[in-house]
């Protein structure tokens, strides 16, 4: 990881949101400084390299880095939503929260099979959203060529899972416990 202090800086820590013990890490301070919103997406599409034929962002913040990241690669936006909110004829993967289930979806025509696929979000805590969303993009013939995240909580994981499945991480900045 390169010294993203400036972008660490920028970031938000509220506790105790959406529940008690949550150190809710925001990153709504960093998008509102100019230049720590256009170094985030700078420093998102050097974690690897290319080519790229799409960016996959996972619902809600992986769509606005996701969004700008693609357009700085050249390549197309892919959507990972939660349930029920595409239009089209949808694949889905399910996966376990800490109490119940939760499903992620994308349109079934989205990307051709092979393609590559760099996979974008704001943060990797468990790694259970990221690796819900690396199988919905291999379940659809993609290859998950890499993973970029804003933030990593190391101590919790997730991106050792997400590396353990065969996809190189990278993230921007760390921020230690949970
Ligand atoms: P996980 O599946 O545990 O890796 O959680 C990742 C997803 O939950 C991401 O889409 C994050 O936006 C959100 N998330 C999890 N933990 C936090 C946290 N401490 N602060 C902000 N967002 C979080």
């Amino acid at each position: 990881m390169t010294d993203n202090a400036d972008l660490a800086a920028l970031i938000r820590t509220i506790p105790d949101f959406p529940k008690p013990g949550i150190l809710f890490r925001d990153i709504t301070t960093l998008l509102l400084d100019p230049h720590g919103l256009a170094a985030t997406v700078d420093r998102l599409v050097a974690l690897h390299d290319g080519p790229f034929d799409l960016v996959a962002g996972i619902e809600a913040r992986g769509f606005i880095f996701g969004a700008a990241v693609a357009q700085k690669l050249g390549a197309g936006l892919v959507l990972l939503r939660k349930r029920g909110k595409l239009p089209g004829a949808t694949i889905a993967v399910d996966y376990a929260l800490e109490y119940g289930e939760d499903r992620i979806e994308m349109h079934a025509d989205a990307l051709a099979p092979g393609c590559r696929v760099l996979l974008v979000d704001d943060l990797i805590a468990t790694g259970g959203t990221a690796l819900a969303a690396i199988r919905l993009l291999r379940k659809a013939g993609a290859e998950v060529a890499g993973a970029a995240f804003v933030i990593d909580l190391p101590d919790i994981g997730g991106a050792r899972l997400i590396a353990g499945a065969g996809v190189p991480v990278g993230a921007l900045v760390a921020f230690e416990g949970h």
